[in-house]
């Protein structure tokens, strides 16, 4: 791809200083479409231009790739491309979201790039959070349940799937090393508010688990310190990160097996924490 004042333009935008045509890479890739995927779910118009919008500035990454690691590239611009002529299997005409990529040359993604103008690296995968998720049969919502209708199965001539609209948020996107023979394509995942619902009730764990860890160091006499090394203990704790409570309740427990094997310690170092 050939870049213009136009494209460096854009491109400067996003970088920290001015770079010239001769330090940059840039190319197009396929992000996403409308056509019903693997996962029997698709995109409507509007959330490919939503996404369209969403995915400018994001950097993606070349993963499962040894040699390069894990190299940015940046989207420094999109656009909805249709094809009139082709049909996708819900029978509108064929959309798709093209990514226009820059990357910093540099000596050590010299590699890359040859494989990228060689066009070894096709498949792209994304991630993104929708609000609306509805059944292409009946429309009823598809949000963390299930209508009768099955994905994949076909009910009046129509192959059942999962229409995906509304986008909230793009996350990422990365750039998978697929061999050559295999047919370039797009994958795509999504990140669902079931995702958003199951990192929320994760994070309740983690917090119950975190106050029952508090409880325990609490149980274990520790806490029960009255006056001002008390409060400074007690606020000391539960301002501790997970990893810090279970590491304290570890040294509690050895320090009180230890105490329980010498109980002429133990009084010695309880009154400490009395006084
Ligand atoms: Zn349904």
């Amino acid at each position: 791809m050939e870049i213009t004042n136009e494209i460096l333009a854009k491109i400067n935008k996003f970088t920290r200083r001015e770079h010239n045509a001769d330090e940059l890479f840039v190319f197009e890739a396929l992000l996403c479409d409308n056509e019903i995927d693997r996962d029997n779910e698709r995109f409507t118009k509007e959330a490919l231009t939503q996404l369209s919008t969403l995915f400018v500035g994001k950097t993606g990454i070349f993963d499962h790739n040894p040699k390069s690691g894990n190299q940015s590239a940046r989207i420094f611009s999109t656009y909805l491309e249709t094809d009139n002529t082709r049909k996708t299997s819900a029978g509108e005409d064929y959309i798709c979201l093209k990514a226009q990529i820059y990357m910093v040359r540099t000596e050590s993604n010299n590699d890359l790039i040859k494989e990228i103008d060689a066009g070894i690296k096709k498949e792209v995968s994304i991630s993104c959070s929708c609000r609306r998720k509805v059944c292409s049969i009946c429309g009823a919502s598809r949000k963390g349940k299930q209508c009768s209708h099955i994905n994949g199965k076909i009910y009046s001539n129509s192959r059942c799937h999962t229409i995906l609209d509304d986008v909230t948020d793009a996350y990422e996107w990365s750039f998978v090393a697929v061999p050559a023979q295999v047919e370039a394509g797009v994958k795509k995942h999504y990140g669902t508010l079931e995702n958003v619902d199951a990192l929320e009730k994760l994070e309740e764990s983690i917090e119950l688990y975190r106050k029952s860890v508090i409880d325990d160091i609490r149980r274990m006499g520790c806490l029960k310190t009255q006056g001002a090394v008390g409060k400074t203990f007690s606020n000391a704790v539960s301002n501790m990160t997970l990893n810090e409570l279970i590491q304290l309740k570890s040294e509690l427990i050895s320090e009180n097996s230890k105490v329980s094997s010498k109980p002429q310690l133990s009084s010695g170092n309880m009154s400490q924490f009395k006084t």
